[in-house]
């Protein structure tokens, strides 16, 4: 059963198109990505799911629909996006911006549980608790912002260029800890230009080109497809 399904979703901004009215699915429990090329519209596609900019359309999650939900209650049905850039909390503590991940939450026991895994997955974090998030590094940001979105305990977690502007060893681990939530059950929505690694760790693929989508599949099979090969895998 699909827990989020997208139909018709178009976002503009003023006289630019950028979804013109794309259909998607995530399964529960699936990894999904969303792969194209800078200014595809992947993360406007995103923020038109979680309200945060105006869209039209239809998106279901679980049985519900969305339609004009503002972003805090389409969090609270347990969406939870990690932004492009990140948007963690600088002059708070790497402990403090993660209490913040969970102030939906009225679980203490559960919270306790979902810290000592996000510490699990994320070692580093919780070697530096006491640090201030500005002070991280780029990579410790990213990972931050993927455990803070881990602390709602999301239905569904929606990604944003998690490899943007990162070295080659953190875009590694932080890909191995995707594939490692994956693994734990949750729902994954990923959008990335990195298409070889996107298509790596994803179940099925989406390729958005100039806002509309053009292929779909297994992902495996997209990764053997002539077209994306040679667009998007620089072959
Ligand atoms: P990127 O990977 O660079 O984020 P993308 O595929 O996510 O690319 P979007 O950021 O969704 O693409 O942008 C799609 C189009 O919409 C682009 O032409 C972009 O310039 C335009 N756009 C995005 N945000 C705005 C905005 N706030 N105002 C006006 N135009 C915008």
């Amino acid at each position: 059963m699909s827990l989020l399904r997208v139909r018709g979703l178009k976002v503009a901004y003023g006289g630019i198109h950028a979804v013109r009215g794309i259909d998607f699915e995530v399964g529960s429990g699936e990894l999904v990505c969303l792969i194209g090329a800078n200014g595809a519209g992947k993360s406007s596609a995103l923020k038109g799911i979680m309200g945060l900019v105006r869209a039209q359309g239809d998106v279901h999650f679980g049985d519900a629909s969305l339609r004009r939900l503002p972003t805090d209650a389409i969090v609270a049905r347990g969406m939870a996006l990690v932004p492009e850039g990140r948007g963690i909390f600088g002059r708070l503590t790497v402990a403090e911006n993660l209490d913040m991940g969970a102030y939906c939450r009225r679980d203490r026991e559960g919270i306790r549980a979902d810290l000592a895994r996000v510490y699990a997955l994320f070692p580093r974090l919780h070697e530096r608790r006491a640090q201030l998030g500005g002070t991280l590094s780029g990579g410790e940001q990213q990972m931050l912002a993927i455990a803070r979105a881990l602390m709602a305990r999301p239905r569904l977690l929606l990604l944003d260029e998690p490899s943007m502007g990162l070295a080659p060893l953190m875009v590694a681990k932080i890909y191995e800890t995707i594939a490692a939530i994956a693994a734990e059950g949750v729902t994954l929505l990923l959008v990335e230009q990195n298409a070889h690694l996107a298509l790596k760790v994803s179940q099925r693929a989406y390729v958005m080109e100039s806002g509309v989508i053009t292929l779909h599949g297994p992902a495996a099979q997209l990764a053997c497809d002539a077209q994306v090969r040679s667009a998007y895998l620089g072959e």
